[in-house]
């Protein structure tokens, strides 16, 4: 599998493409901008435009040659087409994806190392992240409203930077989740995703280029889930 496209290039949004396969109503080329979705993040939504026309793209598939874009009906695209990511909704997605990194930050370093235990970024401006924290005092975890605003107000630059899956293991602290990792890619590298001065995480996902860029957030609930997990949920 090559590097996603979306890493190299989160800027790019709209992309001409070759389609290298097709069937009714899908198609697959090798570099999309399109984000298919993973770790809690959704899927990007958009449209592909061909010769034929114009169809929104209902579903991405990865594959090893590349991605496979699903779109309603059975047409059979070939040649050359236009994909175009829906701006607003990747911005959103951006924006909950970096709060989420933050909340997980101050979880980490104020509650004793506890990781992550599953994540969920919605199309209505808010996500949730869950917590392996028995224990926990959740009026504690209310209170980290305060600090997630300071971090936003500061507008801590982000950046990504590849780093061999070994060495990302041997280091403390870089994968936050109990359940799942980030992909390794074929040449042995994982994504690390810096917020400076705060905290570094593997992470595949899209992402704000700086914390400023976040409206102001609110924790509007804090939900026990079971003995050991404690959901946070967080508008903007
Ligand atoms: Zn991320």
């Amino acid at each position: 599998m090559s590097r996603a496209f979306t890493h190299d290039h989160p800027d790019i949004l709209q992309l001409e493409a070759e389609v290298l396969d097709t069937r009714p109503g899908a198609i697959l080329v090798e570099h999309s901008p399109f984000f298919p979705g993973g770790g809690g993040q959704l899927a990007d939504r958009g449209i592909l435009r061909w010769s034929g026309g114009e169809l929104p793209v209902t579903g991405l598939t990865r594959d090893e040659r590349g991605l496979w874009h699903t779109v309603p009906g059975d047409s059979l695209i070939s040649g050359k087409v236009m994909l175009e990511v829906e701006p607003a909704f990747r911005a959103s997605m951006c924006e909950l994806h970096t709060l989420a990194h933050l909340v997980n930050a101050l979880v980490y370093t104020q509650f004793g190392g506890a990781l992550l235990t599953g994540a969920q970024l919605n199309a209505d401006g808010t996500f949730r992240v869950d917590f392996d924290l028995p224990g926990a005092d959740n009026e504690a975890l209310r209170a980290l409203e305060a600090p997630l605003n300071d971090i936003i107000r500061q507008d801590l630059p982000v950046s990504a930077f590849l780093m061999e899956h070994t060495e990302a293991r041997a280091a403390p602290g870089l994968f936050r989740s109990k359940a799942v990792a980030p992909p390794v890619g074929e040449d042995g590298l994982v994504r690390i995703v810096e917020i400076l001065g705060l905290d570094r995480q593997a992470c595949g996902g899209t992402h704000l280029r700086s914390t400023g860029q976040s409206r102001p957030a609110r924790i509007i609930k804090i939900d026990n889930k079971g003995r050991q997990n404690r959901r946070i949920k967080v508008a903007v």
